[in-house]
């Protein structure tokens, strides 16, 4: 029987959803061209200017969200509640960050240059926009992956298109309709459809913000290489909480619950490894397995902790990685199979997990929570250092000295001691990792290596020429011994160089004349 085709029908129930159509391929390099004439023209407006534009833009998003929450639900089956906390809600406050973060990252920098080697000299760092800034979004948070890098790279003068996973591609179409009702024709453009328009996109924009798998991560990243345009590639993860001994119990375990199962483990952060001490490993698990199972799946009565999985891809992965764990000897505490309707997936626990099975190797990115009891805190870093991936990683302990040393040893972008994952909400935080997770920077200051190019602005305001410019003569010969004199720190010199300066600007003024 022939696959439906991505993003047509409703994960929840299987409902047909309103057709997508995919921007023929051959029309991208034209969009493209508009976005760049729209950015010429955004670019040259001032910054505060461009802020007050884009805020009425996030601010309009924000009051229509009642149409993206439907959108979301459509596509992705979750429930009301949790497509507004999650996506629909935030957008405006994010902006406000972004702001933020944008005024410090754009204003030019001033540089100290030394006096003497450089007097008369004076140098302005400034932060120019690339240009047309493609960002290409996967499906599991068909919003929120792309007012990351939506904001920061407008307030920057570019111009964006957006390119949404082919299973989720109304979310960014409406975003694409909001941005295009407050903001100048063309500076938000939306390309539909699947890799190839990924693919085309990539070879028409002046930088690439790619959020995905690992694999694509790869053909992006060496596609950018060969057109030697910035990129930031975000990709997988498989990240790891650290529970220890000496753990807030309840608030552990609640946590773990939280940051694992949000938006149904869909998450590139969510915590699919657990490594809990021996000490209190039963109880931990047995904490662990009880509220995992009290978790409710959506079946379209609104009363759920998590939605389905968003495409039959993704659950065939989690069923292939919960049956391997099995295989090998795991034992699955909670869930472990397909509940309620479409595509819908229990939430839960595997205990007696080891390295060698998938749910510890392997990205699941589901509502699965592999636990492996270790003796100590050093094998628990040791396992969870030993992973191709490395986004956020965390700590749980009631003494936050040790947790903040061990959570530094964690190789990850972003280290945690008692929670997870929340920084990804944080415009002010390079959400970034190491590793097979890649080396993309999403939010804070540090992304705008890829919004922007520095170009540095040199003006001397000396009438007289440099005394170290041609042509050469006996003096120029006590000029440069008496300056590597002074780098050796013998400040004598400058008696030396001092005398000869004159001379030299005179000599050289000489050689001008016809
Ligand atoms: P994917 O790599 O299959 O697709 C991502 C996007 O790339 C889609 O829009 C797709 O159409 C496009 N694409 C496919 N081939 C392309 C090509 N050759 N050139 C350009 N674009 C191409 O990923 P997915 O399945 O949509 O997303 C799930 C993955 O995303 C998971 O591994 C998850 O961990 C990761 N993810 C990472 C982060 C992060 O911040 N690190 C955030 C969210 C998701």
């Amino acid at each position: 029987m022939s696959q439906p085709a991505p993003g047509t029908l409703s994960p929840l129930d299987g409902r047909p959803l309103d057709p997508v159509s995919a921007t023929p391929v051959e029309d991208i390099a034209g969009l493209v061209a508009t976005a760049r004439q729209a950015h010429l023209a955004w670019s040259a407006r001032s910054l505060d200017d461009r802020i007050a534009a884009v805020m009425a833009f996030a601010a309009d998003a924000l009051e229509r969200h009642e149409e993206i929450v439907s959108i979301l639900m459509a596509e992705t089956g979750r429930s009301r509640l949790e497509c507004e906390l999650n996506e629909g809600y935030g957008i405006l406050e994010y902006a406000k960050g972004a702001r933020k973060v944008a005024r410090k990252a754009l204003k030019p920098d001033k540089v100290f240059l030394n006096p003497v080697a450089f007097a008369g000299k004076k140098a302005v760092i400034e932060h120019l926009p690339r240009g047309v800034v493609g960002i290409i979004a996967p499906w599991n948070y068909p919003l929120g992956n792309f007012f990351k890098s939506l904001f920061p790279a407008l307030f920057a003068g570019n111009a964006v298109v957006l390119k949404p996973s082919e299973h989720t591609p109304r979310a960014g179409a409406w975003l694409a309709e909001v941005a295009a009702d407050n903001l100048p024709e063309g500076l938000v453009t939306l390309v539909q459809g699947g890799g190839e328009a990924g693919r085309v996109l990539l070879d028409q924009v002046d930088a690439v913000v790619f959020t995905g798998s690992v694999g694509t991560g790869r053909r992006v990243a060496a596609r950018a290489g060969e057109r030697l345009i910035p990129c930031s590639v975000e990709l997988g993860g498989k990240d790891a909480a650290i529970v220890l001994a000496d753990c807030e119990l309840e608030r552990t375990v609640a946590g773990i619950v939280q940051w694992s199962m949000h938006n149904a483990g869909q998450n590139c952060a969510g915590i699919e490894r657990v490594y809990v001490v021996d000490e209190i490993a039963d109880e931990f698990v047995a904490s662990l397995a009880a509220a995992v199972g009290r978790l409710r799946v959506e079946t379209g009565s609104g009363e759920s902790e998590l939605g389905p999985l968003q495409n039959a891809m993704q659950l065939a992965i989690v069923e292939d990685h919960v049956a391997d764990a099995r295989e090998k000897g795991a034992a699955v505490l909670a869930g472990g199979e397909r509940v309620g309707i479409g595509l819908g997936y229990a939430a839960t626990v595997i205990d007696r997990c080891k390295p060698g099975m998938k749910v510890v190797d392997e990205e699941t990115f589901g509502p699965i929570v592999a636990v492996v009891r270790v003796p100590d805190a050093e094998a628990a870093l040791e396992q969870a250092n030993a992973s191709r991936y490395g986004l956020n990683g965390s700590v749980w302990t009631r003494n936050l000295t040790q947790g903040g040393a061990l959570a530094r040893r964690l190789e990850v972008g972003l280290a945690n001691v008692n929670n997870h994952s929340f920084g990804g909400i944080m415009p002010e935080v390079p959400w970034t990792g190491v590793k097979e997770t890649g080396h993309g920077i999403a939010a804070s200051r540090y992304s705008y290596s890829t919004y922007t190019r520095p170009r540095t602005v040199l003006v001397d305001r000396n009438r007289d020429p440099d005394p170290f410019w041609m042509p050469t003569d006996a003096n120029l010969r006590i000029f440069a011994s008496a300056l590597y004199d002074l780098t050796r720190g013998l400040y004598g010199a400058v008696f030396r160089l001092l005398p000869v300066l004159g001379k030299r600007v005179k000599a050289i003024r000489r050689s001008t004349r016809p």
